[in-house]
């Protein structure tokens, strides 16, 4: 393994996201290029990410924390330490504090790791760039999300707990394969899967919101009916609030080429169906889904209803956020997540619900203001039947139109992929 310190030119992805479904992240960033972890899927390996030796070459960004410290000054984001220091700050009695800092730019979240490496990786031990990373963003009083294959994440539990006490954290494993064998193979330097699962119980039990991301769940290698349900009966034991599954997608050249050459010489039973499978050759990675053996999502979803977990992440308040509007958003963001994968239905069915959860992440009044003033419709510029929606969830906290939706998923055994929507459905 070759270990290589170097100098990060920016850090944070340029573009901002609104109202991703996922994991509700504006923003990410990679402490490290390349991942040791070694998961023989890897995205990272493709081309497309100009990262040779991906697996074998780590290079570390030691300047990643100085670099994200600039980036945060520029798009208008102030430390705590400065603010500590602002004068006019020091005299403000705390509400009117706390107003001044409700003006300024508090709301992206930032993906700490995930992206296209691990940022607890073996390399973190020793140069412990994203635990930097981490206490800049308690500094700056702002949320993030982790996402992680390792439980090297409880070294810094206590700055965990500290940022979600002074913003928000989201921690997040990937488990993907309730059998270790099997892991040890398509997985082979990140922590075991039951690993993952005790980190991920410490946590939860440090009051630390967090999930599984079950996903890219293998095809004939993870589909199995007992892997989905061993994975859903495990989070829901560590107590996570949900488990996200999802397929693989296997880019042509570098990523395929290499996923292939362990299938043939791991699981050659296998081999044949993953080749007939991935033969389009997608530029995106996409699979010929007609070939894939099951519909993992549909699984997940039907396994998740009869465990109890839920398969949609949470979306929490962030802080000085209006609690109603988290919640309505995290209603439209399901709807929209239920129609575009496990009903297949066009977008123009749920492109209503996504340009209102889009308003509602970049920021609007209190809904229930809005509401109690008859302003919905003309703040907005609303459907009569959004309107209704947001009216219904402000006064009871739930939704008919998403539980119906979910009443009307088909079942994965009936080979049913889609269903059709009467075209007075669709909402305008
Ligand atoms: S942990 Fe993520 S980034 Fe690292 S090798 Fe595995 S899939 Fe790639």
């Amino acid at each position: 393994m070759k270990y290589e310190c170097v100098k990060a030119k920016s850090l944070l992805s340029k573009k901002e996201l609104t109202a991703d479904s996922w994991f509700h992240i504006n923003r990410s960033l990679n402490a490290y290029r390349g991942c040791e972890h070694g998961c023989i899927y890897c995205d990272g390996m493709n081309e497309y990410y100009h990262v040779d030796n991906f697996m074998s070459h780590i290079r570390i960004k030691e300047n990643a924390p100085e670099i994200l410290k600039k980036e945060l000054k520029k798009l208008g984001f102030t430390s705590q330490r400065e603010l500590e220091t602002e004068t006019l700050w020091s005299f403000l009695p705390d509400d009117d504090a706390k107003r001044l800092a409700m003006k300024r730019p508090r709301r992206i979240v930032i993906g700490v790791c995930g992206g296209v490496s691990d940022g607890f990786q073996p390399a973190e031990r020793e140069h412990k760039i994203t635990q930097q990373i981490l206490e800049t963003l308690v500094d700056f009083r702002l949320p993030a999300m982790i996402l992680t294959k390792s439980d090297l994440v409880l070294r810094d539990i206590e700055l965990l707990k500290e940022l979600n006490e002074v913003a928000f954290v989201n921690a997040v494993f990937t488990i993907t394969l309730h059998d270790d064998e099997k892991r040890r193979i398509i997985e082979p330097r990140a922590s075991s899967t039951p690993e993952r699962f005790t980190a991920l119980k410490e946590l939860r039990k440090s009051g630390i919101p967090g999930g599984v991301m079950a996903t890219p769940i293998v095809p004939w290698i993870g589909t199995d009916y007992e892997n989905i349900e061993g994975l859903a009966r495990e989070a829901k034991k560590a107590k996570a609030e949900f488990i996200l599954f999802g397929g693989m997608t296997l880019k042509p050249g570098r990523q395929k080429e290499y996923f292939m050459r362990v299938i043939n010489h791991h699981f050659p039973e296998h081999a044949d169906n993953l080749a007939a499978a991935y033969a389009n050759e997608n530029r995106y990675g996409q699979p010929i889904w007609q070939k894939l053996p099951t519909n993992v999502m549909l699984t997940g979803h039907q396994v998740c209803s009869t465990i109890g977990i839920s398969d949609r992440s949470v979306r929490h308040t962030l802080p000085y956020g209006h609690e109603i509007n988290y919640k309505v958003l995290g209603i439209l963001l399901d709807i929209e997540f239920y129609q575009n994968y496990l009903m297949g239905l066009p977008w123009k069915v749920s492109e209503p619900f996504h340009e209102l959860s889009v308003k509602l992440e970049r920021g609007v009044e209190d809904l229930q203001v809005l509401r109690e003033e008859g302003r919905l419709k003309e703040t907005l510029l609303i459907s009569n039947t959004l309107v209704e929606i947001i009216e219904q969830i402000t006064e009871t906290g739930s939704c008919e139109y998403l539980k119906n939706l979910l009443a009307r998923i088909p079942d994965e055994s009936s080979g049913e992929q889609k269903l059709g929507i009467p075209s007075d459905e669709v909402i305008e």
